[in-house]
């Protein structure tokens, strides 16, 4: 981590190669110049910014860990970095990249067939496709495998119908990977946006990632033709090999939330001054300091071992679970260890610290709550499932 003091204590930089430091440098600047300005408007005024997604586009940010089909194919490590950089600005604007790149894009990608991959992926990768992938239902959050969503066989190929609920970019995308059981299990399916039978609602008055659209879905009796499934979805296992894609994600980007909620806090400790003196001076505020940094630097050093394990092909999906719940953990706790040290000032707008710590709340609940990835590691250590599905 480089704070303010430009200060990287368990020097993680040497960990990095050339290359990226390349793309993170890259993907920091231009957060910077064009992120950072807007996020504060943005967040008050619940809306996306439409025009940074060409420039996200322009840096091969979409399907950024995906070899061919005109995306970049980057590190594990190469990833995580721009999730990280992504989410220093904003969880939302991280969460767009990541539902477009490891949800939508990777669904196809593990899923579909070459003709599928050939067609949307590089649309994709250019931003003139959005997607969003829509698994979560309203009666069905953590246990997605009770989804009631159904595709039924018919001469023309499938008729959808149900109900998706909280989810990211619905009324923005052009392709949504729609997850319905049907007579051979749980499959995944492309609809295109618009299409009669789909309807679409906004969920309005969010008080946390405010800066991302995230709607409704509803299905009647869709007609979907033979080419939209994904033959190679099989089961609920196959949308979870995609969640663990953008839980990999998470894991580095809340890094960066808690990175700018630390720096933020760092250089206000040492401005402001109480008792004659700056309050960084404090013995209790410099234990605060002292923890949050630690926190953070073991969190990163957790995000890069799973990069590792990722690259040399042994990560396992419970250290997925480990490190997406304990570092959003952490990160919350930072975000809001850091809104105490700002005092009545933490509470406006014109510092970061809240708007990062009311995003956080549901980094903490989506991709799976902090329990369901304590019963995953749980399930991992002991052999005994605490919960069906
Ligand atoms: C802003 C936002 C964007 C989202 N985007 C998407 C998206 O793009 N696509 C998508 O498909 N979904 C999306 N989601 C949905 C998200 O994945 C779900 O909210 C999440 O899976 C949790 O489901 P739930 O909210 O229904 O909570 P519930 O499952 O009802 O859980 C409520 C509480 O009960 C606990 N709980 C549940 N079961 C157990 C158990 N067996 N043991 C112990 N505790 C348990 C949970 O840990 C939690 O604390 C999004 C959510 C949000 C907030």
């Amino acid at each position: 981590m480089e704070n303010s003091n430009n200060q990287d204590m368990l020097a993680i930089e040497r960990l990095l190669s050339v290359e990226e430091r390349q793309i993170r440098d890259s993907v920091r600047d231009f957060v910077n110049a064009e992120i950072v300005p807007i996020t504060k408007q943005h967040f008050r005024d619940a809306i996306f910014p439409e025009y940074v997604v060409k420039g996200m586009a322009g840096l091969g940010i979409f399907g950024a860990h995906i070899d061919g089909y005109g995306c970049a194919g980057v590190s594990p490590v190469g990833y995580g970095l721009i999730m990280q950089e992504l989410e220093k600005a904003d969880s939302a604007i991280r969460s767009f990249a990541s539902v477009q790149s490891s949800l939508a894009m990777t669904a196809i990608w593990l899923h579909g067939s070459e003709e599928q991959k050939n067609h949307w992926l590089p649309l994709m990768a250019e931003g003139k496709v959005i997607g969003a992938f829509a698994l979560t239902e309203p009666d069905h959050g953590s246990d997605p495998g009770s989804m009631t969503t159904f595709a039924s066989p018919n001469t023309k190929g499938w008729i959808l119908n149900g109900e998706k609920f909280w989810i990211t970019n619905a009324s923005r995308a052009n392709v949504i990977v729609v997850w319905a059981k049907t007579p051979d299990g749980i499959k995944a399916f492309i609809v295109e946006a618009p299409v009669k039978g789909l309807s679409v609602s906004e969920i309005k008055n969010k008080l946390s990632l405010r800066i991302s659209s995230t709607g409704s879905l509803a299905f009647e009796n869709i007609q979907l033709s033979n080419d939209s499934i994904l033959e190679k979805s099989k089961g609920l296992s196959s949308a979870l090999q995609c969640l663990n894609y953008a839980r990999f994600g998470i894991a580095w980007g809340v890094m960066g939330a808690a990175e700018a909620c630390l720096t933020e806090t760092l250089n206000y400790t040492m401005q402001r001054t109480q008792f004659s003196r700056p309050i960084a001076a404090y013995q209790l505020v410099q234990s605060k300091l002292a923890d949050m940094y630690t926190e953070l630097s073991v969190g990163q050093l957790l995000a890069y071992q799973i990069a590792d394990n990722k690259r040399s092909g042994t990560l396992h999906h419970s250290q997925i679970s480990m490190a997406k719940y304990r570092n959003t953990q952490t990160a919350l706790d930072i975000a809001r260890t850091c809104r105490d040290l700002l005092g009545a000032s933490g509470v406006l707008d014109d510092f970061v610290t809240m708007r990062h710590m009311m995003n956080l709340e549901a980094v903490n609940t989506y991709e799976g709550t902090r329990h369901m990835h304590q019963l995953a590691i749980g399930k991992h250590l002991t052999g005994i499932a605490a919960f069906d599905g």
